[in-house]
């Protein structure tokens, strides 16, 4: 029973499987439709490519990325193992290796672009050849309201149902929106055997602060790590320049990058990142694919970065090597602003804004929640987690006040109007203002209208975010980002439960009566 294990070592090399990866592969050997989250660089490539050594027939992967086919495919045969690819990068000469291998059954593995699904012959070829298994890289391609979307990816679905052979998908995108549209889309709805698994990253100290003295923040964190490899990062171009400067103003190594910059000058800075000890660069969002440098000690951002994913990510170069790495992001509410209109501007279909809006207050809950960091955003994740003990919060818990009066309003005005209306439209009605919208709707009648009044717009707004933090109440992304209660805010309305909130991101804003309007 051990033949996973012994091509582990023999065909690939490795001693023991990753965390998380034995049980995908057993899945995936068993025939069982599958969807495994794991973060990139998790080592999702052995979970479709071991179990298409198990099984009998072909294995066929579908992937976006035509380098990393070749790459793989390259490494595959370089171990003996029977893989080709059919893309557009092909050679005459391999693209015959590969219908030779189709014909003679040899082939255990096929990599195929998307883009290949929209022949007809191609479903007709991958029947005659024998498919027994389909695994779909980047899985998430198949979401419309994400960043990556390929429309060739909704042609899967049907395939899967035209060979009726299981399917495993695989992404490092976790978060549940995207989750149900692969699940709709790959599956037909059908809930796959699904893994979540390795999103922890122990040794990097999280840690959030409101900006208060923003330049000075940063410079302070910098100058207690002075001589160590750090990426600050900054929302605009103009700022990682005069950060930059301000950084070897005060006797630090540093250099600038963002998009903006002629390819070479990018090159210069890569590579001295690279080699050099001890260098800060102070960057867009623009570096950080190509960076592989294990042990990055710190990265702080002097902006709030886009959504959750994106934290994740761009704080996740650091401590690559395992040693203690430390963080820290700013957040204002100009940033929350900036980003709300960014999004509001970007060309992306209304559901997709949404979509990135709900990513945005799942960010900014994590930034006020109240208990571990991490927790939080492995929460987010869908991993179940304990308090870390390596983040501020656990180091020194927030201040907080007794929120159950105030979010038991916010229920109230969600639940009178049919978990139909976003936060804006809620809060006007708490604040009893008479908008158009609320009078059309008949609004300015309901018992919540105006029992708010003890906090204003911006207080609102930090209520409402931490119920999201907190998941009493989500966005729907069916209804265009329309808050609906969930399941735990029950108790609380119920009056069985109470709810502490942070005190510090809504404190009362100095001198400002509640006026009628
Ligand atoms: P992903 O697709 O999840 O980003 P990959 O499949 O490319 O990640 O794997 C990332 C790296 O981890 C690769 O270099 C791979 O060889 C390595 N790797 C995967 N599984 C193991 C394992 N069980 N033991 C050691 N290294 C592994
Ligand atoms: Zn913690």
């Amino acid at each position: 029973m051990s033949s996973a294990q012994s091509l582990l070592s023999s065909v690939f090399g490795f001693d023991r499987f990753r965390p998380g990866q034995a049980e995908i592969v057993d899945a995936v050997i068993a025939g069982q439709n599958t969807l495994a989250i794991m973060p990139t660089g998790g080592g999702k490539s052995l979970c479709y490519q071991l179990p298409a050594l198990c099984r009998s027939g072909l294995t066929v992967v579908i992937s976006p990325l035509i380098a990393l086919m070749r790459d793989q495919v390259r490494a595959l045969q370089e171990a003996g193992v029977a893989a080709g690819a059919l893309t557009s990068g092909n050679t005459e000469a391999e693209t015959d290796a590969v219908f030779a291998g189709l014909e003679d059954g040899s082939l255990k593995l096929l990599y195929m672009a998307p883009e290949r699904l929209a022949s007809s012959g191609t479903a007709r070829m991958l029947h005659r050849a024998g498919v027994s298994l389909i695994a779909v890289d980047e899985a998430h391609c198949v979401s419309q309201w994400g960043h990556d979307f390929r429309p060739d990816y909704l042609r899967i679905g049907a395939l899967r149902q035209a060979l009726d052979v299981p399917l495993a998908a695989f992404t490092a995108t976790a978060d549940a929106e995207t989750r149900v549209e692969i699940v709709n889309r790959l599956f037909d709805g059908a809930e796959p055997q699904t893994f979540l698994h390795g999103f922890d990253r122990p040794n990097i100290h999280l840690a959030f602060a409101a900006k208060d003295t923003p330049r000075r923040q940063i410079m302070n964190f910098a100058a207690a790590r002075k001589g160590q490899s750090g990426i600050v990062y900054c929302g605009s171009r103009n700022k990682t320049e005069s950060l930059s400067a301000a950084l070897n103003e005060a006797g630090h190594s540093a250099c600038f990058y963002h998009g903006g910059m002629e390819a070479p000058d990018r090159r210069t800075v890569e590579a001295r990142f690279q080699s050099e000890d001890g260098l800060i660069v102070v960057a867009t969002v623009a570096f950080g694919m190509g960076v592989d440098k294990p042990d990055i000690r710190w990265v702080a951002h002097a902006d709030l970065p886009k959504s959750i994913e994106a934290y994740y990510q761009e704080i996740g170069r650091a401590g690559r090597d395992g040693a203690s790495a430390e963080t820290l992001t700013l957040y204002g509410p100009d940033d929350i602003r900036q980003k709300r209109a960014q999004i509001d501007e970007s060309p992306a279909p209304p559901e997709r804004r949404m979509a990135d809006h709900g990513r945005l207050n799942a960010l900014l809950g994590l930034a006020e929640s109240l208990g571990c960091r991490r927790q939080a955003l492995l929460t987010y994740f869908g991993e179940a987690s304990k308090p870390c003990g390596n983040c501020d919060l656990c180091d020194t818990p927030p201040e907080t006040f007794d929120g159950t009066e105030a979010v038991r309003k916010a229920l109230s005005a969600i639940l009178r109007t049919g978990e139909y209306f976003g936060t804006g439209h809620l809060i006007d009605i708490l604040l009893g203002k008479e908008t158009d919208k609320v009078r059309d709707r008949g609004h300015d009648a309901l018992p919540t209208f105006g029992v708010g009044r003890e906090f204003d717009r911006r207080q609102w707004q930090a209520i409402i975010r931490q119920m999201m933090g907190r998941d009493l109440v989500r966005p729907d992304p069916d209804r265009h980002g329309a808050l609906r209660m969930t399941e735990n805010a029950r108790p609380l309305l119920r009056g069985e439960d109470t709810i502490e909130l942070r005190k510090d991101s809504v404190a009362k804003a100095p001198s400002r009566p509640s006026v009628k309007m």
